[in-house]
């Protein structure tokens, strides 16, 4: 077993995300999501705290955070204290309000990391009277339903929960917030129900003798279409990935995802030559057939077989053909004739590009109609396994 004639295998150390050996990357244009928050911060005038749960929405919450707190944001959002807790060992110490709940001893955790929980049922009124009460003071946001039925202290229950609030001396509410549930539905008037029953809510607080200092309730959405609504600041996330909310409001955006990868292999088969798993497409004549490494596990969904389109030499081309694990085919036949394809081309999934065939672009909002979802799931759900490389303009 022990052979001592046979070196050990050389691994090197865990590659740098730029060292990729596939190259297949997702790559982020920093510049373009500085670039949104300073037109979303024009636009709607108000303070702007950055979401970056889920990872930034895939581009990389360490780095988008950095980024968006230098260009002028004001606090960063995350669902999670576990994504608070990484951006606080990433060195940033901006605000960071953790949304979604905090489970178990995780009003601990966050308020031990300089994190602000937000207190959205009464349940959790015991465990922050015994963190108040360790730590001297604890500054939380209050976040009421006012229609999106998912998380926050309901309109019926907010009396005896700010009563409460206000016999804890140790427990600051800084905030009081809520969410909007179809701020990008074109009738407004749910929305403004949740802004009316919101306004409600502060004066329900204001009887208890909480006066919060600041208030806030909108998403990208509603941040830019109910301006009555933006109060002390807005949560933007979407917006400054580039992606439009509400196609009929709101600032210019670019994109700053863009998914790349290269020709892994060529064929040119004959008229009738099935393509990948269960033959689900078949050739209708001669094909030259473009083998890229990117597939459903790496967030290039299965439902985009003989789907999507991808670019090559800045031209559009068809996926044909099951979309597997780990690969996809893609029908070049037209580009090779014309411009010519080679192993080692440069095949864009989401994104831009300009090659000697043309020019040019595939949005998240596109592959989201192909797959019929939203641009939030299309951006999210690029796996772990595509390296995220920065750029910055
Ligand atoms: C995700 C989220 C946002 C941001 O929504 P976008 O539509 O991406 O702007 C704001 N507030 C809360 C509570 C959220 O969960």
């Amino acid at each position: 077993m022990n052979d001592p004639h046979r070196s050990a295998p050389s691994i090197p150390p865990k590659a740098h995300i730029d060292e990729a050996v596939r190259p297949t990357v997702a790559e982020i244009d920093l510049g373009a999501i500085r670039a949104n928050f300073r037109s979303v911060a024009a636009y709607v005038g108000a303070d702007v705290w950055a979401v970056v749960k889920a990872d930034a929405y895939g581009h990389g919450a360490v780095e988008v955070g950095r980024a968006l707190v230098s260009a002028g944001a004001k606090g960063l959002c995350v669902a999670l204290v576990e994504e608070g807790l990484e951006l606080r060992r990433a060195g940033i110490s901006a605000p960071v309000l953790v949304m979604s709940g905090v489970y178990r001893d995780g009003i601990d955790e966050a308020v031990d990391a300089g994190l602000t929980p937000v207190i959205y049922d009464r349940a959790q009124l015991a465990d922050l009277r015994r963190v108040a009460q360790r730590e001297g003071v604890v500054r939380v946001h209050l976040k009421v339903d006012t229609g999106m039925s998912r998380l926050g202290v309901t309109l019926r229950e907010l009396a005896a929960v700010a009563e409460q609030l206000a016999s804890m001396p140790h427990v600051k509410v800084e905030a009081l917030m809520t969410h909007f549930a179809n701020a990008d539905c074109d009738d407004a008037s749910y929305t403004d129900q949740q802004i009316a029953r919101f306004d409600e809510a502060l004066a329900v607080l204001r009887r208890a003798g909480i006066e919060p200092e600041r208030r806030h309730a909108c998403n990208s959405a509603g941040a830019f279409r109910f301006a009555h609504a933006r109060y002390d600041f807005v949560r933007t996330g979407i917006a400054l990935y580039g992606v439009a909310p509400f196609p009929h409001d709101g600032p210019a955006l670019m994109p700053a995802f863009s998914l790349r990868t290269a020709v892994l292999a060529l064929r040119e088969v004959p008229a009738g030559t099935p393509v990948g798993y269960a033959g689900a497409h078949v050739c209708a004549q001669t094909t030259v057939l473009a083998t890229v490494p990117i597939g459903y596990a790496d967030g290039f969904f299965r439902r985009l077989s003989s789907e999507a389109e991808v670019l090559v030499k800045g031209a559009r081309a068809r996926v044909v053909g099951n979309v597997s694990m780990d690969m996809a085919s893609v029908d070049v036949t037209a580009i090779a004739r014309t411009a010519g394809v080679a192993v080692g081309d440069e095949v864009v999934l989401l994104g831009s590009q300009v090659g000697s065939a043309g020019a040019g672009l595939i949005r998240a909002e596109e592959i989201a109609a192909r797959v019929g979802t939203i641009p939030y799931e299309v951006l999210c759900a690029v796996s772990r396994r595509v390296p995220r490389q920065y750029r910055d303009r």
